[in-house]
């Protein structure tokens, strides 16, 4: 895990973004790829016993909670325009995405049970059981994509591009490139504080009983 140092001439960030490692950003087959990091377990150079805790850990949902927090963060930071998202059989690849907000449409929100609805007028909430209003919504609820057809600087021509947009794509790729180390540094902490024990848990299970009429 080693970070390098951020680079100035434009012949150097013209070669840090070409020699970049790159993904697929959704098949093989499909011609679009994007900058990319490798995250899979055995290429992470660990040793043996926090290797074997990390692979422990992939069963263990809340071992992610850190990790997948610092991708989110990455969307929030960048309003969504760039994303982060896990590619490739078993996720083994952090790829970044083009993607956006549009308005989702709602018009309403119910104030008790915070369903939002079409329905454009303030009245009682259709839910069954619920005794909430539907109130009017005073800002649009934005619903987030993503644009996995869609690859990043696929055969750009990176020399005609000028100084200040050349800069403001390495700035992009460098937050990319800290934003995954950031990831999986938290999966790692959390691998190395923890272990894994068995518990035994009762589950309520419904059986038929005769009872006598
Ligand atoms: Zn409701």
């Amino acid at each position: 895990m080693s970070r390098t140092p951020s680079p100035r001439s434009k012949l150097e960030m013209i070669e840090f973004l070409k020699n970049h490692f790159r993904y697929p950003t959704m098949n093989s087959w499909n011609r679009a790829t994007s900058y990319a990091r490798n995250i899979k377990i055995h290429r992470l150079r660990l040793d043996r016993e926090t290797e074997s805790r990390c692979f422990e850990m992939l069963e263990i949902a809340e071992a992610f909670d850190d990790f997948s927090a610092a991708l989110h963060e990455f969307g929030v930071r960048h309003d969504y325009e760039w994303q982060i998202s896990q590619n490739g059989r078993s996720g083994g690849y952090l790829v970044l995405y083009r993607g956006g907000k549009k308005d989702s449409g709602y018009k309403t929100r119910c104030d008790t049970c915070l369903i939002p609805t079409w329905y454009e007028t303030e009245e009682p909430c259709h839910v069954s059981g619920c005794g909430g209003t539907l109130k009017r919504l005073t800002a649009p609820l934005w619903q987030v994509y993503m644009q996995p057809g869609l690859g990043t600087d696929d055969d750009q021509d990176f020399e005609s591009m000028n100084y200040e947009d050349l800069r403001k794509r390495v700035i992009l790729i460098k937050d990319f490139d800290e934003t995954c180390e950031r990831a999986v540094k938290a999966f790692l902490d959390f691998a190395k504080s923890h272990q894994i024990k068995e518990q035994e848990i009762k589950v309520a299970k419904t059986v038929k009983v005769a009872v006598e009429i």
